[in-house]
């Protein structure tokens, strides 16, 4: 054990390395004094607040009522039951300590507690303007701030806050299935009114611009294409029409999306009525990215059956092992289809990894941590159509809190309703109409706020601390392939997750698997670290089964593969001060439970 002197001297960390730490409250709550200072502040402004609005109107409740033996017994019911709930909560996940290394969350920041907290005590709805003089604004604000960060035009671009990245990805798909809906009517209202003869594939992926251009050379009215809309007429009262217009029945668009898919995307296909079969997984590398050339097969295969492409999902941080997409290789397939006039929607879910855009250099010099080809597929986001980005995973924003952007006004359209009750004053930012949800917290946009304009949105700033969890992963990955000869790691790590199987004396996957799946519950047992497990099944993740039986040298002898999954994002995981070493104990863990 280090003495206190030798922690207080002890340590290699650069000043703004330092300085990142005043973000969190740190393990044993070491910033307690200013953050318990940061809120009594903004609860004594929030007292004056009322205090001084109105003040004439006199009180409501007087000393005396205080005093009421009733109230005193509500009051102190409350306390009671307040005292009892902070007792059973000691039971809950410890998510901020550097030994919880399971899911995606750990820390909080401060700034976003804060904020979050500030937001609360207001409680605005940011439904719209009406609803929220301030808040509405923040919303604003912030979503520019995650645009730009994104590599978008903050100018440009649209978005808004979500409670989470499943609801964002809906949203995506939901203005996908806009366009789509929209190109399919107008190509059925110029092959029936103008003897075009577009087939579906045509119709569907001619783009706002072949849109717009239709409209103004044949003055063609909204109202004249909702004969033609299915989202207006449904499937099936459509499906004659179709018929005729094209002089074959419409099969319906599909969505692709890579086989490391977020489970959202099937709940997205189902509640858009898409149809679950119009769900088409494209194949994934032994690496577990998305295989591009896979992905030019099935459009050009789609293509040739004239079944149209509502949408092509790539991933930046998958769910289960934290690996990109190659968004910059994808999106210059799709541009190449631009060139002979067909628009591809390109949506990236960015839930996980988007934040750590905030780690690429804007001025092209070649970030500490990422790979080229990851910065690469982060700055190719400017040409997307539309991004998921979930702030409650490494924006360390509290829940719920995901957000949904569009590149322009052009895919932030979606069908908008209308409701009599609510007022628009300020139009541009009133986004009532075009949001999934309805009433909208503005506790997650200004916890957002607070936390982009505090720690910064770029390599110094949230960047570094997101650097540094990498550099978590690098140390602890070379620690486990020296010291730690039962396990054998995953191949591919792009950011901070790290996925390993207790290979030890196993001679087939499936001996592995149940050692695997033994070292998991060890080690959740152990009360030392908390760990995650998931398993990769085939057929999606046949060609990283494969490879990695062939690579451990076990016999393939199972359709999945079980993983101990770990995400270092927590900022204190790597540290040189505290008294235990995160990292070596977890390997120590790794070698004493494993076999
Ligand atoms: C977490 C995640 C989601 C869904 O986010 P929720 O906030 O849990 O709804 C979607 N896509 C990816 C890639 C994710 O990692």
């Amino acid at each position: 054990m280090k003495t206190i002197e030798n922690q207080s001297t002890e340590t290699n960390c650069h000043s703004n390395e330092i300085a990142t730490k005043s973000y969190f409250l740190g393990p044993q709550a070491e910033n307690a004094d200013w953050l318990r200072h940061q809120i009594l502040y903004i609860l004594d402004h929030f007292f004056q607040w009322r205090k001084d609005h109105r003040p004439a109107d006199g009180q409501a409740i007087s000393r005396v009522d205080q005093k009421n033996e009733n109230f005193l017994n509500n009051q102190n019911n409350v306390q009671r039951m307040i005292q009892d709930l902070c007792h059973r909560f000691e039971n809950e996940v410890p998510q901020f300590s550097p030994r919880y290394i399971g899911h995606m969350y750990s820390e909080l920041s401060l700034p976003s507690l804060l904020g979050n907290f500030l937001a609360l005590l207001h409680n605005p709805n940011i439904i719209s303007t009406e609803a929220s003089r301030v808040g509405a604004f923040i919303e604003d604000e912030a979503i520019k701030d995650l645009a730009e960060m994104l590599f978008y035009n903050k100018d440009q671009s649209f978005g808004h806050f979500t409670s989470c990245g499943t609801v964002a990805n809906i949203e995506a798909l939901w203005r996908a299935r806009y366009c789509n809906d929209h190109f399919l009517a107008m190509g059925a209202y110029l092959n029936t009114n103008h003897q075009f003869a577009l087939s579906f594939f045509e119709s569907c992926h001619m783009g706002w611009d072949k849109f717009n251009q239709y409209c103004r050379q044949y003055n063609i009215k909204e109202d004249a294409l909702k004969e033609y809309s299915y989202v207006f007429l449904g499937p099936w009262k459509v499906q004659n029409i179709y018929q005729k217009a094209f002089a074959k029945p419409y099969q319906g668009s599909v969505v692709l999306v890579p086989n490391s898919k977020h489970y959202s995307w099937l709940k997205a296909v189902s509640l858009l009525g898409l149809g679950d079969v119009s769900f088409i997984g494209i194949n994934l590398t032994h690496q577990g990215q998305m295989c591009v050339s896979d992905l030019e097969n099935k459009i050009l295969d789609l293509k040739q059956k004239d079944i149209p492409i509502m949408m092509i999902v790539s991933i930046l941080g998958t769910t289960e092992l934290g690996v990109c997409d190659p968004v910059d290789k994808i999106q210059n397939l799709l541009n190449k289809y631009n060139e002979n006039k067909l628009f591809f929607w390109h949506h990236v879910d960015a839930a996980y990894g988007g934040y750590f855009a905030s780690a690429v250099d804007k001025k092209h010099l070649h970030s500490l941590y990422l790979s080229p080809e990851v910065e690469n597929a982060f700055r190719s986001l400017k040409n997307v159509q539309s991004i998921t980005i979930d702030p409650h995973k490494l924006g360390y924003i509290p829940y719920a809190c995901g957000a949904f952007l569009a590149k322009n006004s052009d895919y932030y359209k979606v069908s908008a309703f209308e409701a009599k009750y609510i007022q628009s004053p300020t139009k541009t930012i009133d986004r009532w109409m075009k949001t999934l949800e309805g009433s909208r917290s503005a506790q997650g946009a200004t916890a957002t706020w607070l936390s982009s304009k505090a720690l910064g949105l770029h390599p110094e700033g949230h960047g570094l601390i997101l650097g540094r969890t990498i550099k978590a992963r690098i140390i602890l990955e070379e620690k486990i392939k020296q010291q730690c000869p039962n396990m054998a790691l995953l191949e591919k790590n792009d950011l901070n997750l790290l996925c390993m199987i207790n290979k030890g004396s196993a001679i087939s996957l499936s001996d592995a698997n149940e050692k695997t799946e033994k070292l998991i519950e060890l080690i959740n047992q152990s009360n030392s670290f908390i760990v995650s497990k998931t398993t990769l099944k085939s057929p999606e993740y046949q060609n990283i089964i494969d490879y990695h039986c062939e690579k451990w040298n076990i016999k393939n002898d199972s359709a999945e593969i079980v993983l101990l999954r770990l995400t270092l994002m927590n900022p204190f995981f790597h540290n040189n001060q505290t008294n235990v070493s995160f990292i070596d104990e977890f390997a120590n863990k790794l070698n004493e439970l494993s076999c």
